[in-house]
């Protein structure tokens, strides 16, 4: 009698292990699913990244703008191209031509940089944590090519109260006279 009760309690446990088993596996499938999806969204914005080896970059860009872009490396204040700029238009990535920034949104910050309160689409820039020189402070990558612009500070004016502070060498001003 003991022994038929036994070989019941085996019988219902490996059923119930093999329901749970296969619930297990249907849900892994969901998830893997769910995963070669994002995988598939990912290619699809990696297909409209830029990706260069260095030396392709080295012959590409300026040795100074492979410097900044590249190397992450700043311009001295004051001796960029556009810090005092302020003809309208658009200013885009010197390394990919991607359009970053609208002289709608330049100010005159006073820094000796290019200054803008937010880029011309939130898309357009990536942010990374940035531990360099004792600091921590946000560095500003063009979302396309990855390459370094400047840091991002929030003691910028409204309506974002953000200040994008960013190499001249790293942009190219595009002159776009605003349409009536
Ligand atoms: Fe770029």
């Amino acid at each position: 009698m003991i022994k038929l009760l036994f070989v019941i309690i085996t019988i219902s446990l490996i059923s119930i292990l093999g329901i749970s088993l296969n619930k297990v596996s249907r849900d892994s499938g969901k998830a893997f699913k769910m995963l070669s999806d994002s995988t598939k969204s990912k290619e699809k914005i990696m297909e409209e990244k830029i990706t260069r080896s260095e030396e392709e970059w080295k012959k590409i860009l300026t040795p100074e703008q492979y410097r900044v872009l590249r190397e992450k490396g700043t311009e001295r204040a004051y001796s960029g191209e556009y810090w005092n700029h302020f003809e309208e238009g658009v200013y885009k990535c010197a390394g990919c031509g991607a359009e970053l920034f609208s002289s709608d949104t330049k100010f005159d910050s006073h820094c000796g940089w290019p200054s803008y309160f937010t880029p011309l689409a939130r898309d357009r820039v990536i942010y990374k944590e940035d531990r360099s020189y004792g600091m921590i402070r946000t560095e500003v990558l063009c979302a396309k090519c990855g390459g370094h612009l400047g840091h991002v500070f929030d003691d910028g004016p409204d309506p974002t109260g953000l200040r994008y502070c960013i190499n001249s060498v790293s942009l190219i001003f595009e002159k776009r006279p605003k349409q009536k």
